[in-house]
């Protein structure tokens, strides 16, 4: 069975099919080629609606959408959503990473509580289902980026219980305890209930 996934992020596509295909090998991941959605919800589980949403209307296929960030306790949750515009529209990464160094670095170490979160919409259009599961990940920013593993904030995020940056872990160590690996462990049996025929 194919299900679309809502993104022209061909990383994403393989990391889907990868872990998807493993405990479901019934579907084939493809990518969706469609018309890109305005991202204009509120929260994370809203926005990975609207781009399942889209690319199942698009494609009549099931859609699967993802919409993740990094929450920091002390700033109420942001960047959250704005996570991968932080330091403006088109700024890139390492912006965005500086700056939120910059923003914190009067912030005690007592404080410095944050999470990733990735949620995970999932569309049926031919029986009308919806649903949005969600995967978090504990950890502290540190004061400085470390390790040249990963992508986007990993590299000031410290995972709980360790003493390394998500940047210094291997990316098989990051992918058994991520947020993104949590939600899809929450979405598997979703998609096994609402996708695969008994
Ligand atoms: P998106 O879900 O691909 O749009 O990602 C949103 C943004 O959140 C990314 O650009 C990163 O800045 C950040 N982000 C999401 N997941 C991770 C992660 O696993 N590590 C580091 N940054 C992440």
């Amino acid at each position: 069975m194919r299900v679309v996934l809502a993104t022209h992020n061909a990383h994403k596509v393989a990391e889907f099919q990868a872990i998807l295909g493993t405990e479901l090998p019934e579907l084939e991941i493809v990518a969706y080629d469609g018309p890109e959605p305005v991202e204009d919800g509120t929260t994370f589980a809203e926005n990975a609606l609207i781009k399942a949403r889209t690319a199942a209307a698009h494609t009549g296929l099931p859609a699967l959408a993802d919409d993740s960030g990094i929450c920091v306790d002390v700033m109420g949750g942001a960047p959250g959503i704005f996570s991968a515009r932080w330091a403006g529209h088109g700024r890139g990464s390492d912006a965005n990473l500086a700056l939120l160094v910059d923003q914190l670095a009067d912030v005690h170490e007592g404080d410095r509580g944050a999470e990733f979160a990735c949620h995970i919409a999932i569309v049926v259009p031919e029986t009308g289902f919806e649903t949005v599961v969600a995967g978090t990940w504990r950890g502290r920013l540190a004061r400085t980026p470390h390790g040249g593993g990963g992508f986007g904030y990993d590299p000031l995020f410290i995972p709980e219980g360790s003493e390394i940056t998500a940047a210094e872990l291997t990316a098989d160590e990051k992918n058994a305890v991520s947020h993104r690996a949590r939600a899809f462990a929450e979405a598997i049996p979703v998609l096994r209930t609402s996708l695969i025929p008994d």
